[in-house]
């Protein structure tokens, strides 16, 4: 799949369809239907929030729209090409050239500065931003040369989240992103993930189980049970520098 896709994208467009998903985990005797029968458009430039309890299915939905595991049936497309059904060397494309990922962890390696971190994305990337502009989006512009030590929880997640856009990807994934931190801290990294929605317009998917985060959404998905219960769309979105809980 390659960047001529890219340009394909317009604002009211699917930038990624997922039909009729299910995943089960077999485990010996035991099978987990972690997700059932999920159908999800992701249009351009979206912010939305996947809320729901431990268990009921947002990572592994998030990890099979990101391609880092496949649905046991249904499909996915981005862009229209389908990501299903495709050999692993597509699929290592897809995430490489499109998909940002940020988890709960930073897995940030600690012997490299901040700068150096994001350096090793934007150094394979087809067209990076500089990694000091990446880090500046993110409010680190003045800590680039700090090893990860010496930078408290939010701002690792920070430099993630640099790290996660430096290659300027269509979809920013997060998966509970600030999981790990205080409230006021969490803040301060969704208040990053929010300016890079707005000002790179990257179509960005969050997971939280914080319902008040939900409210810097456009559009909010409740799952529960392997499944889509509920959607919502935020007539009025919340800045992420209001939100406190
Ligand atoms: P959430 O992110 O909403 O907490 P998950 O998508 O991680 O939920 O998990 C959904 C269900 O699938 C859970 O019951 C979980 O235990 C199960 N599950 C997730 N990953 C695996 C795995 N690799 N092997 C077996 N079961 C799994
Ligand atoms: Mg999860």
């Amino acid at each position: 799949m390659g960047t001529e896709s890219r340009a394909a994208t317009t604002d009211s467009q699917s930038v990624l369809q997922a039909r009729e998903l299910s995943k089960v985990y077999r485990t010996g005797e035991v099978e987990v239907h972690a997700l059932r029968n999920v159908n999800l458009d992701l249009v351009s430039g979206e912010l939305i929030v996947l809320l729901g309890a431990s268990g009921s299915g947002k990572s592994t939905l998030l990890n099979i729209l990101g391609g880092l595991d496949t649905p046991t049936s249904g499909e996915v497309r981005f862009l229209g090409q389908p990501l299903t059904a495709v050999d692993d060397a597509a699929l290592t494309r897809y995430r490489r050239d499109h998909v940002g990922f940020v988890f709960q962890f930073y897995n940030l390696i600690p012997s490299l500065t901040a700068l150096e971190n994001v350096s090793l994305v934007t150094e394979i990337a087809r067209q990076p931003m500089a990694p000091e502009e990446a880090l500046q989006l993110v409010g680190l512009g003045p800590r680039i040369h700090h090893f990860p030590a010496q930078l408290s929880g939010g701002e690792q997640q920070r430099v993630a989240i640099a790290r996660a856009i430096a290659k300027r990807p269509d979809l920013l994934l997060c998966d509970e992103p600030t999981g790990a931190l205080d409230s006021p801290t969490a803040v301060l990294v969704l208040q990053a993930i929010e300016r890079i929605h707005a000002e790179l317009g990257t179509t960005t998917a969050l997971i939280t189980h914080n319902s008040v985060i939900a409210e810097m959404a456009t559009r909010v998905l409740y799952m529960r049970d392997g499944q889509i219960q509920q959607e919502t769309r935020n007539a009025t979105r919340r800045a992420a520098s209001e939100l406190s809980w």
